[in-house]
């Protein structure tokens, strides 16, 4: 079975080649801009290569002063204002290994777009050439061995209206709108991953471009370090075109939501780190602080009618001075739907919260970003927390709370207060912080991207050393090529 999204935007190579935009301006290839990471040398090729880029490729090709430059640039978060060189939506493989080509040549850094929604803006960079995989967004489903393919700008919600039809499901993330790979090459917070781990643990093959501009298939038995290094070491290592997951059967979580408002959010926290305690590998929780609505705890269980009834009879009793809502909550392919913004965020992965101190660190964050940041834990436990912290590069192992605060702003002089409040409010929480998920952190150094990956640090660093000894692929949770600091 295959499925694949209609093209929303209809400007063709041809069109554009037919009113001069792709040889129109010169181009400053020296002029890039990086992060986490030494820049290249300047390239010293002329602008002319770039045209030669723009006939050879078969997708899509957009720079500086092309008509849909300025609307293609732009991605979820609003805060990123950037500008590539040149972005082409790669029509196939062939293209994305011209565009690999071109970058490695001329030593041009290259961001990868797939869904758009990275927190940090990394599918777009200053001076980047952009390899958009928007037309690799094809699902293919093996529905004998339970597996779907699916291409790397896949969306989610493009990859569950293929698969939840079946009656089949894999751990994914709440928004439709975010990419497949973006999420799962980083890890991904994810359900239900108590049961079916998370979803990288779910990825059981790819195909890679790698910088080197070979196409690579990747397995258990196949390529086996970028294997590893890809399921949690992000787009760190090439371009992912195809992603392989394993599929489980569609699940009905029975829920119970409890609105808990800004009334003593200290004690609702020690309640909920005493809960979390001893959650099943069939059950789900999270402890949301909404900027308007204060404290919202929601759990969650997959299991049959007895075993539903004892586990929220558990959590009434402990919230009983709130009535829940209950009832089943089944994926859809949109999911939640959150509006393109400005955000600045952080994240910390939490043991637990049996110290009184973390508590009041995290209450006070939340009393102090009242209208202005959220602030989101999220329980891994079950089969994502049993699987061996070096045996996939997502590090994020044992049992724990992924948390994540984010703060919005609507106008230029509310950004530096939401700024301020993640960045105070995250430092406090470091010293409770195992590791972190990499997709909530925004721009990083690399001091922290070493902390986030802890001792899967020097295994990444050797892989990238081995395949990106360049760094062309940066504009991600940066991993240094090993020798490089
Ligand atoms: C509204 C919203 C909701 C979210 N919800 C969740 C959630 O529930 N769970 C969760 O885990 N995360 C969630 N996230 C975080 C999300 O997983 C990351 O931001 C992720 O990076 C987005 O991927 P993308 O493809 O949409 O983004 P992009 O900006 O297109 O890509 C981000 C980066 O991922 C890498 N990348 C993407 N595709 C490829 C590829 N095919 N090959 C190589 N590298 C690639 C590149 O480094 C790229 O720069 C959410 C983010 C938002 C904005």
């Amino acid at each position: 079975m295959t499925a694949s999204r209609d093209h929303a935007v209809s400007w063709t190579r041809r069109e554009v080649l037919r009113t001069g935009v792709v040889t129109a301006g010169a181009v400053a290839l020296g002029g890039c801009a990086h992060v986490g990471a030494p820049p290249a040398s300047p390239s010293t090729e002329p602008a002319g290569d770039l045209d030669a880029l723009a006939r050879r490729v078969r997708g899509r090709f957009l720079r500086d002063g092309s008509p849909l430059y300025d609307d293609a640039r732009k991605v979820w978060n609003l805060a990123y204002d950037r500008r590539p060189l040149a972005m082409v939506r790669c029509a196939d493989v062939d293209d994305v290994q011209r565009c690999v080509a071109f970058a490695r040549r001329h030593r041009i850094p290259v961001a990868v777009r797939g869904g758009g929604h990275s927190y940090a803006g990394f599918g777009v960079a200053d001076g980047a050439l952009q390899i958009d995989l928007a037309a690799f967004n094809t699902v293919s489903v093996d529905r004998e061995r339970r597996v779907a393919s699916v291409g790397g700008g896949t969306r989610i919600k493009e990859l569950l209206a293929v698969i939840l039809p079946l009656g089949l499901h894999t751990p994914m993330g709440a928004c439709g709108e975010v990419g497949v790979a973006g999420l799962a090459l980083a890890g991904g917070d994810t359900s239900p991953r108590g049961l079916f781990g998370t979803a990288c643990d779910n990825v059981i093959g790819a195909q890679l471009v790698t910088p080197d501009g070979d196409v690579r298939e990747l397995g258990p038995d196949r390529n086996g370090d970028l294997f590893w290094a890809i399921r949690g070491g992000g787009g760190n290592f090439g371009v992912v075109t195809r992603l392989d997951f394993r599929l489980h059967p569609l699940l009905t979580q029975q829920r119970a939501t409890f609105a808990l408002g800004w009334n003593d959010i200290a004690g609702a926290l020690r309640i909920f780190g005493e809960l979390v305690q001893d959650v099943p590998d069939d059950a789900r929780a999270g402890f949301t602080v909404d900027r308007t609505m204060g404290a919202v705890v929601s759990c969650g269980h997959y299991g049959g009618a007895a075993a539903v009834a004892a586990f929220i009879a558990k959590w009434k009793n402990a919230y009983r001075s709130v009535q829940p809502s209950i009832g089943p909550s089944v994926p859809t392919p949109q999911g939640e739907v959150w509006a393109a913004t400005s955000l600045a965020v952080d994240g910390a992965f939490l043991t637990d919260l049996t110290d009184d101190r973390l508590v009041d660190v995290l209450a006070r964050a939340a009393i102090a970003g009242r209208g202005v940041g959220a602030i989101l834990l999220g329980l891994s436990n079950g089969v994502a927390a049993r699987i061996a912290m070096t045996d996939t590069a997502y590090p994020l192992r044992g049992r724990g709370l992924s948390s994540l605060l984010s703060a919005e702003w609507h106008r230029p002089e509310d950004r530096a207060p939401a700024e301020r409040w993640v960045a105070e409010h995250g430092a406090a929480l470091r010293p409770w912080a195992r590791r972190a998920y990499v997709n909530y952190l925004g721009p990083s150094t690399q001091e922290r991207i070493r902390d986030a990956y802890g001792e899967n640090y020097p295994r990444l660093a050797r892989i990238k050393a081995e395949v990106d000894p360049a760094n062309l692929f940066r504009f991600n949770q940066n991993v240094l090529p090993e020798g490089r600091s």
